[in-house]
């Protein structure tokens, strides 16, 4: 049994959202209980974990993220100049992707894994990409995040754009591991089935990708640039959501990704079939491909979470470009309003569905995945502000302490579960050598 205390409990349960000098106790993987300091007096043996005066709250969760781009940071490419997203695509991720090893692909799940706990976050739904080592790549990435201890899910992005052997291959990854987690239950891990988006898929394959997908939900890239938009309207006479639709794709645990140019009768049909769809602000502002209608969204009634497109680890950064990106673009200060409940409710409800346990709220017999950040407001911090005080004043950086299903993975800063100097030693020589492939 472990007991956090010392802190300001930000429990996201919206009856009971915050507890000054506030006590989680932790049983196995769930928490217990939540009260203030007298709990410490009826649980005399458990491992305590202070809190030091900081905030105790539940982790993050990014509910869109590439791992297999981790080791692009830095990464010369030359003629690389790209005027458009497909110049992106074809410039940078469409050659990294093509050199990844299954050694890499661990590597890259390793730092990346490493990153996103020292930034707070505990669940990833990973959608990843190595066209020449498709087949096991997943299990690569499952033993990676296994051994940090990570909630993960994680698909394979099919696609056509490598030819009719590698789309296969991609179909039969996807499908064999949502087979495994299905019949073997690892713990923390789940599965969707990855498509990258409709412009690099035929009619045949998708076609092919819903009869194998069983009751899976699909992760996909939708209308994220308006040469996705284009290509389907000129090609197949129909937008992008309503294409995917005629394959089955839209179930309601699938996620439509980015979203950012698609009309109103898309909405409604995404609402229709209960889909979710994840908003990245920083990777479509990185990318220059729009702003997604996120008021539209909302009229509509889409469940909208957040997600990161591996631009970043730090789910606070996410949140604090969420929060500028539709100020700035509506030119209107009032703008975003939406962010605190994609960040977190909407993000649990997403998480949840796909996990099929709760997490996300620090509530009794919820998972214990819960963070320690080293925060100590100037201003009172209430049930009422709580949002304004992670938005304004916390980063990543600020997280100390990280547990997930009551498994402590970081504490005070440092790795618990691998030795983060041997990894990090071991990934610089897998990204020089991709670097070298290039
Ligand atoms: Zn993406």
């Amino acid at each position: 049994m472990k007991i956090l205390y010392n802190g300001t409990v930000i429990t996201l349960d919206p009856a009971n959202p915050v507890i000054h000098r506030g006590v989680v106790v932790v049983d196995g993987d769930k928490i217990k209980e939540l009260g203030t300091e007298e709990l410490l007096a009826k649980y005399p043996d458990a491992r305590r974990i202070d809190a030091q005066g900081g905030l105790i709250m539940p982790g993050l969760l990014n509910t869109h993220m590439h791992i297999y781009s981790a080791f692009a940071r830095g990464m010369a490419i030359p003629n690389y100049d790209p005027r458009t997203f497909t110049d992106i695509l074809k410039g940078l991720w469409w050659r990294l992707d093509k050199l990844l090893t299954p050694q890499d692909n661990y590597y890259s799940a390793l730092v990346s894994g490493i990153e996103a706990i020292k930034n707070g976050s505990t669940t990833l739904i990973d959608h990843h990409a190595s066209p020449n080592s498709v087949e096991g790549s997943l299990d690569e990435l499952a033993r990676a995040f296994s051994q940090l201890g990570l909630r993960t899910s994680l698909c394979y992005e099919v696609s056509d754009r490598d030819g009719l052997k590698i789309a296969r291959a991609g179909i039969e990854e996807n499908r064999r591991f949502a087979r495994w987690c299905q019949q073997e239950k690892p713990q923390r891990l789940a599965a969707s089935f990855g498509l990258h988006a409709s412009f690099t898929l035929s009619d045949d394959t998708l076609k092919a990708c819903a009869e194998a997908a069983g009751d899976t939900g699909f992760h996909v890239h939708t209308a994220e640039g308006i040469e996705d938009r284009d290509f389907n309207l000129q090609h197949f006479g129909l937008p992008v959501v309503k294409r995917l639709d005629k394959f089955g794709i839209w179930n309601p645990r699938s996620l439509a990704i980015h979203c950012v140019h698609i009309d109103q009768e898309e909405m409604e049909l995404l609402r229709q079939r209960d889909v979710s769809v994840i908003h990245n602000p920083e990777s479509n502002m990185g990318n220059a491909v729009g702003r997604a209608d996120i008021d539209a969204m909302w009229e509509h009634g889409l469940r909208v979470g957040l997600g990161s497109d591996g631009y970043t680890t730090d789910m606070f950064e996410g949140m604090k470009v969420a929060n500028l990106i539709h100020k700035h673009g509506e030119g209107d200060p009032r703008a975003a309003s939406q962010v605190p409940e994609m960040a977190f409710a909407n993000n649990i409800d997403i998480v949840c569905r796909h996990f099929g346990v709760p997490t996300g709220r620090l509530l009794p017999d919820w998972q214990a995945d819960v963070i320690i950040v080293q925060y100590k407001p100037y201003t009172a911090l209430t049930a009422d502000n709580w949002w304004f005080h992670l938005l304004m004043g916390v980063s990543g950086g600020m997280v100390r302490t990280v547990l997930v299903d009551g498994n402590i993975l970081m504490e005070d800063r440092e790795l618990l579960t691998v030795d983060e100097e041997k990894v990090y030693a071991q990934a610089r020589i897998q990204a020089e050598s991709v670097w070298k492939r290039l």
